[in-house]
């Protein structure tokens, strides 16, 4: 008996791939999240040898994603993966914060079978809109026999979770992975792979159970000339109180003096921070001897002549979404 064609669950989340624009020909003024799922998957042909379920998770504009909602689509995934007929997972997903929600899920779930988050950057009635191709790669990629852990595939191109970001704002391949590149290629549904899949240990969902209102507060802050700290001290001062700042500091993690001293009172507070570079690539590479308390744990302050702690490979946004995993499993709130 013939094995059934393998089953990828499609859970929508908005973004441009479903967005409308009033006027053919808009691919800047439009309105992302309005088109269904169930369209969007009406208007692919039917080709592949795949079966495919569709559940719609949520319908927003990914630059308004928030802690309920990468709680409730990691549950989402979560169960989806948890079935035993299920091959993969998509996840459509507006461009903007899609390497957030990636990374978050890849820490959480790391999951032994693909989830592969699919995007475009024309909208569902654009003249040529990319969603369709990019939605037939991510099926494609979710149904494939060895894929595995949390993908990304956009214009051809495919990535790992871990160190992918939105290097351009209009570019159809708009996604980027630094300095490891893509992990491969994905070309009329044939892949070719050049890198491991993403590999981590999965911290559960128990990771993120608690109730989104009671997540840590933990901010990005960015060093530049002229810096001054006011916006650190500002956060200090202001309720619900911030448990982590991630620096976005200059080349290999270097802060303004103002600014960094502003951190260090942060950090003597038992504030968590962490320093990564604004740079497109690169991350942060510790010298020797550098290293001082974290601040995750009790008290945080580290010995003034050290280094802040670094975020290493971690792009600021990712650093963050570590952050804040680390606090959560500390305890720590609102
Ligand atoms: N603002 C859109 C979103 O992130 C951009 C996109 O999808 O490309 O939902």
């Amino acid at each position: 008996m013939q094995s059934p064609d393998p089953l990828v669950v499609v859970l929508a989340t908005g973004g441009t791939i479903a967005g409308l624009a009033d006027k053919a020909g808009d691919n800047t003024g439009y309105r992302a999240g309005q088109v269904g799922i169930a369209e969007l998957l009406a208007a692919l042909p039917a080709s592949m040898r795949l079966r495919v379920e569709a559940e719609q998770v949520a319908q927003i504009d990914s630059k308004d994603a928030d802690f309920a909602f990468w709680q409730r689509l990691a549950q989402r995934v979560a169960a989806q993966l948890a079935r035993a007929e299920v091959r993969g997972v998509v996840v459509t997903h507006g461009t903007d914060t899609l390497e957030e929600t990636a990374y978050l899920l890849h820490r959480v779930l790391a999951p032994a079978k693909p989830v592969v988050l699919s995007a475009a950057m024309r909208p569902a009635n654009a003249l040529s809109a990319d969603g369709p191709q990019n939605l037939l790669d991510a099926l494609a990629l979710a149904a494939h026999a060895d894929a595995r852990g949390v993908l990304a595939t956009m214009a051809g191109r495919v990535f790992s979770a871990p160190g992918l970001r939105k290097a351009h704002s209009r570019r159809l391949d708009a996604l980027d992975a630094g300095d490891a590149g893509p992990l491969g290629r994905i070309d009329d549904g044939r892949l070719s792979r050049w890198r491991p899949w993403p590999e981590a240990e999965p911290l559960g969902l128990a990771a993120v159970a608690r109730a989104p209102a009671q997540w840590p507060r933990v901010e990005i802050v960015l060093s530049h000339a002229g810096a001054d700290g006011a916006v650190v001290d500002a956060l200090l001062a202001q309720p619900p109180r911030v448990a982590g700042l991630i620096v976005a500091g200059t080349g290999n993690g270097t802060i303004h003096q103002r600014l960094e001293a502003a951190l260090r009172r942060a950090l003597a507070a038992g504030v968590a921070v962490r320093r990564s570079t604004r740079c497109a690539g690169g991350g942060v590479v510790d010298g020797v001897g550098d290293g001082v308390g974290d601040g995750v744990g009790a008290g945080g302050a580290g010995a003034a002549d050290d280094a802040l702690p670094s975020a290493g490979e971690l792009t600021p946004v990712q650093a963050r979404i570590e952050l804040l995993l680390e606090l959560l499993a500390a305890g720590r709130t609102r």
